[in-house]
C-alpha cells in the first residue's frame, strides 16, 4: 500500500497536479494540529457554561466554529449528549465519515467493517469489548454519519469535578468518549 501510494503521488506530482509540499501540510495539520484534543474543549465548554450547552445542542455546527474548529469533515455537526438513561454511539455504516475539524482523523477500527456492521446489530455487546458495561436499562443511541452531517457524543461530566476549570475538565474527555465507545474519565485518573 505504502508503495502504491508513493507511486500515485509520484505521478500526480510529474503531471503538475498535486503539489507535495501541500500535501505534507495538510498530513502535518492533520496529524499534529488537529485532533481530539479540540473536541475536548467543546465538551469541557458545554460541561462549564450552559448557555454554551444550550447553543451545541441547538446548532453545534456554529457552536463549534466559534471556538475556531470547522472545515473539511466538520462543516456540518451534531452533538449527541449522553444522559443517565441515554448513551450515545457514532460509526458510519457505510464508510468512514468523522468529524475531523474536532476529533482528527479516524481509529483503524473506526474505518473496519467489523465495527462499521455490528456497531449497530449489537451495540451494548461492541461497548463490552471497548470495556464499557453499560446498566441493562441504559438506552443506546446509534448515529449513522453521512458525508453531510458528522456527530460528536458529550459524555457525561464526571462526579467529583465540581469548581475545576475548562482546561483541567479537558483532560478528562478522550477521543472514544466522544466517539461513544468510552466514557469521560473518572477525576482520579486525570
Ligand atoms: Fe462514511
Amino acid at each position: 500500500m505504502a508503495a502504491r501510494v508513493r507511486a500515485l503521488e509520484t505521478i500526480l506530482t510529474q503531471k503538475g497536479l498535486v503539489d507535495a509540499a501541500a500535501i505534507d501540510v495538510i498530513v502535518d495539520t492533520y496529524e499534529h494540529k488537529i485532533g481530539p484534543r479540540n473536541g475536548a474543549r467543546v465538551v469541557a465548554k458545554a460541561w462549564s457554561d450552559p448557555a454554551y450547552a444550550d447553543w451545541l445542542r441547538k446548532d453545534a455546527t456554529a457552536a463549534i466554529a466559534s471556538l475556531g474548529f470547522t472545515g473539511r469533515q466538520g462543516e456540518h455537526m451534531q452533538a449527541a449528549f449522553n444522559t443517565p438513561d441515554t448513551h450515545n454511539l457514532v460509526v458510519c455504516t457505510l464508510c468512514s465519515c468523522y468529524p475531523w475539524a474536532v476529533l482528527g482523523l479516524p481509529p483503524v477500527w473506526y474505518k473496519a467493517p467489523p465495527y462499521r456492521s455490528r456497531a449497530v446489530i449489537d451495540p451494548r455487546g461492541v461497548l463490552a469489548e471497548f470495556g464499557l458495561t453499560l446498566a441493562a436499562e441504559t438506552k443506546i443511541r446509534v448515529w449513522d454519519s453521512t458525508a453531510e452531517l458528522r456527530y460528536l457524543v458529550v459524555p457525561e461530566r464526571p462526579a467529583g469535578t465540581e469548581g475545576w476549570s475548562e482546561e483541567k475538565l479537558a483532560g478528562l474527555v478522550t477521543r472514544d468518549s466522544m466517539i461513544g465507545t468510552g466514557l469521560a474519565l473518572a477525576p482520579e485518573a486525570a
